[in-house]
């Protein structure tokens, strides 16, 4: 059987242009575009571990990144963020899909519910947004946004790996609960 080809896209780093972007940065100095990446180097593994393969993108203008993508023709495309707001109270997890009814929300519904479940955050759901790595991309795509990173508590957390490897183990069995349509019991 044909592996399914997996775009993990860790959000921020080094653009086009040379400028670094940090992505949003925790009370205590947390930069979210390192962060993304640790997830997503530890979620690269579990998936090659169960048999997909992966492409994993951090730098460039996400012009390219989609393209990238596209062109190696994924399957499935992840993007992984952390959250930010003003209220340093702010918490919990949640998934964006593009559009309702389709694929994408199918797979951003099996994630939000492993993510709610491994780290015990808030649920705050999926929710739907036009971001260009959801509607430009060929594939099903799904943002997670996995806990704010402004809020000093889970900021705490991101920087222990066992955090990082919950949220890496929660998208990895909601996408093969998505994609192959079975539960996943660890
Ligand atoms: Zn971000």
């Amino acid at each position: 059987m044909k592996k399914l080809k997996i775009t993990i896209n860790a959000g921020h780093g080094l653009k086009n242009s040379g400028v670094y972007d940090p992505g949003a940065i925790g009370p205590g100095g947390l930069r979210e575009a390192e962060q993304n990446l640790e997830v997503a180097k530890i979620l690269e593994k579990k998936l090659q571990a169960r048999g997909f393969e992966t492409l994993l993108i951090q730098d460039g203008d996400l012009n390219d990144v989609v393209r990238e993508s596209n062109r190696w023709q994924a399957d499935y495309f992840i993007a992984l963020h952390c959250n930010a707001s003003t209220a340093s109270t702010a918490e919990g997890v949640e998934t964006y899909a593009w559009l309702p009814g389709g694929m994408g929300e199918r797979l951003a519904k099996a994630i939000q519910k492993e993510l709610v479940l491994a780290t015990g955050l808030r649920d705050r759901g999926v929710k739907y947004a036009n971001f260009r790595v959801l509607k430009d991309t060929d594939c099903p795509a799904v943002l997670v946004e996995a806990g704010f990173i402004t809020n000093p508590n889970t900021e705490k957390l991101m920087r222990q790996d066992v955090f990082d490897e919950k949220v890496a183990g929660a998208i990895a069995r909601g996408l093969e609960e998505a994609a192959f349509n079975r539960t996943v019991i660890k």
